[in-house]
């Protein structure tokens, strides 16, 4: 039987690669091949550039009310098949349906919704230098945008890549993480239905070490917006940086939930089980380093491995899964070496630690691993340092605001963090203090898509997010009028 075959977005029509080759897409949860995925290169990332700069010059004079029109078009494709795509993507990634249907699906409709609406707002800057001039600021479209984006939340990143790329009136070539394509694929097919115009979007499948690395390399590609693992990121800075691209770069996370002994313990509790393991612990935004004030530390720990136990895992596609599977054997293997590593430096594994046991037989050979609770292990080993991205949390005691700060801040990664304290003053200190681009106060991933989104150190550089995406994907230029003075 012939699996089914992805094919590239190029100027409007799906077609094949250049090289004809495919690569084998595989179901997480079972190990099996189930679909094909073009294994692109330099060549249709060419074409692709060249598609999206013939779109350019009409595109980018298109009035932003009738850009507004298309994409708001197929946000509503993307609302119509919410139920394909949530299979697509359970399938592609190993995640639960029920969270694929309830966050990922509609997110990237709302997506196109905050852009496609927030261009008929957008406002430039006027600036009067007293009585002599008027300095007012086009933001003009950047030209073609190299759009790269990874497994984790594939359609939802993506899509806030896109939207504003698209919406301002740039043209794109997308490159979405060979390991999970298939919702970019449907994507593709609700472009060309909702009628957006050939070459404005293009979406081209395949390696990062390929496919990829051309579109960073391509000389005429104005813009790159990434989001990915940190080595990836440095690397693609050190090619786009003697290139002039301007580059966003949204990276790896390793961030703390800090729990003080006077905070709501019930929504702490719960809302620490939902930062650790939503999606596997594949979030860069997971709160995968857990730091309890002594006095609540035994309590909070006990009632943690309670809750994590009683997620209930299972095969992705049924509706009572809480838990689904690792996104791939590569990242099964990697999640695996963190925990042997755990056990050689003495950590104590209260759950999880492995694959869980009971299966159903279709999930037999598919990348699972139980929802793990690690103590025990010193702040500054690599368990509590690197980013595993997966179910992985680990529990470290303190005694102090200052104490538990210096913890917080001492890893290369400054994404996110969350707070967890009735005392509002303790609230804004520590959240002044926390070096990171977002803090969550007495909450986790509480999103507003108006605020500037994007991470600290190691986790990247430049904001998303609202105007500040907005900004980023068009070039400010100032136009200064000498106003004459009255003869
Ligand atoms: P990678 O960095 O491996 O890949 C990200 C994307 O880059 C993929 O499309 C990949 O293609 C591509 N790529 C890989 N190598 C190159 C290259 N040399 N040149 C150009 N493109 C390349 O990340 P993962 O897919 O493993 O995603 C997980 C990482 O993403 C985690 O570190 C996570 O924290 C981070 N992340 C950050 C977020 C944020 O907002 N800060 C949000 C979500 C995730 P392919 O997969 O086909 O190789």
């Amino acid at each position: 039987m012939s699996l089914p075959r992805i094919q590239n977005l190029v100027d409007g029509r799906l077609i094949e690669p250049a090289s004809r080759k495919y690569l084998d897409n595989i179901e997480p949860a079972t190990g099996q091949v189930y679909s094909q995925v073009p294994d692109s290169d330099e060549r249709d990332v060419s074409l692709a550039v060249e598609a999206a700069e013939r779109a350019f010059p009409i595109w980018s004079h298109t009035p932003a009310a009738k850009r507004s029109r298309i994409l708001l078009r197929l946000a509503d494709l993307i609302e119509r098949d919410l139920e394909p795509l949530a299979r697509a993507e359970s399938i592609d990634t190993g995640k639960p349906i029920v969270l694929a249907r309830s966050l990922d699906i509609p997110r990237a409709a709302a997506n196109f919704r905050f852009f496609a609406t927030g261009i008929l707002h957008f406002a430039s800057e006027s600036h009067a230098t007293d009585d002599i001039a008027i300095n007012y600021t086009l933001r003009c479209p950047r030209g073609v945008c190299g759009l790269i984006s990874p497994w984790n939340l594939p359609l939802y990143l993506l899509t806030w890549k896109i939207a504003p790329a698209i919406s301002c009136g740039n043209t794109a070539v997308a490159k979405p993480s060979e390991v999970t394509p298939m919702t970019a694929y449907l994507l593709s097919q609700l472009c060309i239905e909702a009628g957006l115009p050939a070459g404005v979007l293009n979406i081209v499948h395949g390696r990062g070490a390929t496919a990829g690395d051309a579109l960073v390399r391509h000389p005429r590609v104005t813009t790159l917006s990434f989001t990915g693992g940190t080595v990836t990121g440095r690397n693609i800075a050190s090619i786009a940086g003697p290139m002039f691209k301007k580059v966003a770069l949204e990276l790896g996370g390793k961030n703390p939930n800090i729990v003080f002994a006077d905070a709501d313990m019930d929504s702490a509790i719960l809302e620490s089980v939902r930062a650790a393991f939503s999606n596997q612990g594949q979030v860069c935004l997971s709160g995968s380093r857990i730091y309890v004030e002594h006095p609540a530390y035994d309590a909070f720990l006990g009632r943690l491995v309670d809750a994590a136990k009683r997620i209930r895992i299972g095969d992705p596609l049924e509706e009572s899964a809480e838990h689904g599977a690792l996104v791939s054997r590569a990242q099964f293997d990697k999640v695996n070496s963190y925990l042997q590593l755990a056990r050689e430096l003495g950590g104590k594994i209260h759950c999880g630690g492995g694959p869980p046991a009971n299966l159903p037989v279709r999930c037999n050979a598919g990348y699972f691993i139980a929802p793990t609770v690690i103590t025990d292990v010193d702040v500054q080993c690599r368990i509590q340092q690197e980013e595993i991205f997966g179910p992985v949390v680990t529990i470290t005691p303190f005694d102090n605001e200052r104490e538990v700060i210096g913890y917080a801040n001492s890893t290369d990664y400054g994404l996110s963090a969350t707070v967890w304290t009735r005392d509002v003053g303790r609230a804004h200190r520590v959240a002044a203090a926390l070096q990171c681009g977002t803090v969550w106060v007495n909450c986790w991933l509480l999103r507003d898509l108006r605020v500037p989104f994007g991470g600290m150190k190691q986790s990247g550089v430049g904001r998303e997010g609202g105007w500040e995406a907005l900004r980023f994907f068009t070039e400010p230029k100032n136009v200064c009028i000498r106003i004459p003075s009255s003869s």
